[in-house]
């Protein structure tokens, strides 16, 4: 459902990416491991066109990732969560939800919020509808991040870091939603420092170094006998 050819990203004379070839199956889960800086965020950017990229063709179900009318039909069928939950302040957490199917999919705001309950249940926050984002724990707030992007019905998930700003306490229950996401065929491409996390939902592991992929691997196979030594090295240093 994505490909990538020949992803090349420069900042300046500084490649970020260079010549990234990628494929996502429908229903693959796909962790992005690396060291910091190897261009982990910025491959993920590429594919919702956070990020331009200089050379190569990124393509999300058969639609070329590039400015104007393809890049909004790309971007309802990629749901981005980041690092930092970006829930709107002022809206109430049902709203969050609601408001991109009001205003993407063109539902009534009845419909919305309906589907915005069951969302909310599905993540196990339904109790928590009328309140606003600052009355919710950073853990409850990353699980209506999920609940957003769900609510635009993507065909893949993109998620840059999904824990790495919860206290630990809160790591679990954001993560066990993400599995539970995996358990039931949604597509992801997950970049996460959670390594445990990583072996147990990934159909694929992909190793990033300084803008290149490096070896791509079942997580058993790269968990127990990397390939490169440098993945040894970053798994020395991680574990
Ligand atoms: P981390 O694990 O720390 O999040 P990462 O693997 O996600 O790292 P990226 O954020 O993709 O790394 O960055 C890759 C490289 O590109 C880094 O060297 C970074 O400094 C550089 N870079 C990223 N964004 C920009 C930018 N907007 N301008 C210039 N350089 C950038
Ligand atoms: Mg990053």
């Amino acid at each position: 459902i994505i490909q990538m050819r020949g992803v090349t990203k420069r900042f300046g004379n500084f490649a970020a990416l260079r010549q990234i070839d990628l494929d996502i199956e429908a229903g693959e889960v796909v962790v992005l491991l690396g060291p910091s800086g190897s261009g982990k965020s910025t491959l993920i950017r590429c594919i919702n066109l956070l990020e331009t990229y200089d050379e190569g063709d990124v393509v999300v179900d058969g639609i070329r990732v590039e400015e104007g009318r393809a890049l909004r039909q790309v971007r309802e069928e990629v749901g981005m969560v980041f690092q930092a939950f970006n829930l709107f302040p002022n809206l109430t957490v049902l709203d969050n939800i609601a408001l991109g199917p009001v205003r993407v999919r063109k539902l009534s705001w009845a419909a919305a919020r309906e589907k915005a309950r069951r969302l909310l249940a599905r993540v196990g926050i339904a109790e928590q509808a009328d309140k606003y984002p600052i009355q919710l724990s950073g853990g409850q707030q990353q699980r209506v991040g999920i609940a957003r992007a769900l609510a635009m019905e993507p065909r893949v998930l993109l998620f840059d870091e999904p824990t790495s700003a919860l206290d630990p306490e809160m790591v679990g229950e954001v993560l066990d939603v993400i599995k539970g996401l995996a358990g039931s065929g949604t597509t992801m491409l997950l970049v996460t420092h959670e390594m445990g996390f990583a072996r147990k939902v990934a159909d694929r592991i992909v190793f990033m170094e300084a803008g290149e992929i490096k070896e791509i691997a079942s997580p058993d196979t790269f968990f127990t006998r990397p390939e490169s030594e440098r993945a040894q090295a970053f798994l020395d240093a991680v574990l």
